[in-house]
């Protein structure tokens, strides 16, 4: 085992440590006030890692973001590590959920994977490599943002900012249950239709109606038809509202859409094609509107690449790693569309994203640690 390693995992107890902590401070991304309390223990836990600059980015509709830089005169390209602080789980799942540690070497709590963990990993590497004094010569900054449970709608425009002038970037969401980095994720847009009709008595004076749920039915039909699972592409309405009495002709209906694609010309085509919709029935008006949309984080050569040197540093500590694609997305998305190589998925090894047996594997935390510091290291650009 190499000294890093070795180091690393000595530190085990301390990231439990910490990770405990961080559980313990809830952070519903609805849940403002709680969200900031969270993110002032970070701002002084961080204070004390080094001589940091730290900057606090306010927010209105969500909690508050924190921007975290050493070294942050020196002129070298910087990395960039994204952690997002807030979870699916509202305030007091943890009073019904409290936190608990399995024989088996197992940690549970609402967040402890996603991505507490990976907010206690990322943190630790600093220390270790604060300790040993080997900080390397280059800018690092932690970017903790607050929203990213529901599409980071108001973080998107600042990582955006910060990693258009960094070489790197580090997403510290879990890997996969089995430890793999996540080098491909899908692209996820959201899509609402809405159909509008003419009401009119379904008794007296059907022929004057122009029914909005049937005109859906044939808009259903062919948005459908736009999945195609064998190249990744996904396109399914999953939910359906129209009308509102049985004995009136339905004057509106409508559907939201789901889109997941593992490349951008997909995702491209998709919403050429939804857009240029049109009506069946005489009379009909279509309006499709874009609600969201992250795009693709496409396994490019950059990616490639990026997840080579990855592995090659893990194997000098002696470890494995993989690589594999999935459905969900992350503010990976975000990084990778923009041509920054990105690495996804570095975060505690556990499984239970966003279910009730959300958990981590103790003895997996030493081990990110040590690969996490390697990278912020030794990392090489091109
Ligand atoms: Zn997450």
């Amino acid at each position: 085992m190499t000294d890093l390693l070795s180091h690393c995992r000595a530190q085990t107890d301390a990231v439990v440590q910490l990770l405990a902590t961080l559980v313990e401070l809830e952070s519903f991304t609805a849940a403002k006030p709680e969200v900031d309390q969270l993110v002032n223990y970070l701002e002084q836990h961080l204070a004390t890692v080094g001589t940091p600059h730290i900057t606090r980015i306010p927010q209105t509709q969500v909690g508050d973001c924190l921007l975290v830089k050493w070294n942050a005169d020196l002129p070298s390209t910087p990395i960039l590590v994204l952690m997002h602080v807030d979870t699916v789980w509202q305030i007091g799942t943890l009073t019904e959920r409290p936190l608990r540690f399995s024989e088996d070497g197992l940690m549970f709590a609402p967040g402890v994977l996603d991505m507490k963990g990976g907010l206690a990993v990322a943190i630790h590497a600093m220390k270790v490599l604060h300790e040993r004094d080997e900080l390397p010569a280059r800018p690092i900054w932690f970017l903790f943002t607050s929203d990213e449970e529901t599409g980071s709608v108001y973080a998107e425009p600042i990582i955006r900012e910060l990693a258009s002038q960094v070489g790197l970037v580090l997403v510290m969401e879990p890997p996969t249950s089995e430890g793999a980095i996540k080098t491909a994720r899908k692209g996820v847009a959201q899509y609402l239709l809405t159909v509008q009709g003419r009401a009119a008595h379904a008794g007296n004076a059907p022929e004057e109606g122009i029914n909005a749920i049937t005109e859906m039915a044939h808009q259903i039909i062919k948005i459908s038809r736009l999945q195609n699972l064998q190249q990744g592409v996904s396109v399914a309405v999953n939910t359906v509202k129209g009308g509102f009495a049985s004995n009136v002709i339905a004057d509106f209906a409508t559907a939201d859409i789901d889109v997941r694609t593992l490349a951008q010309y997909d995702m491209d085509q998709v919403h050429e094609a939804l857009m240029s919709l049109y009506p069946m029935m005489p009379g009909a008006q279509l309006e499709m509107r874009l609600d969201h949309m992250r795009p693709p984080m496409e396994r490019n050569a950059t990616m490639q690449k990026t997840f080579n040197q990855a592995r090659a540093l893990a194997q000098q500590l002696g470890m494995s790693l993989y690589e594999d694609s999935v459905g969900g997305g992350s503010d990976g998305n975000i990084t990778g569309s923009m041509g920054i190589p990105t690495l996804d998925g570095l975060g505690a090894r556990g499984t239970g994203l966003h279910a009730l047996h959300e958990h981590v594997v103790i003895r997996s935390l030493g081990e990110r640690v040590a690969h996490i510091a390697s990278i912020l290291r030794d990392w090489k650009f091109d």
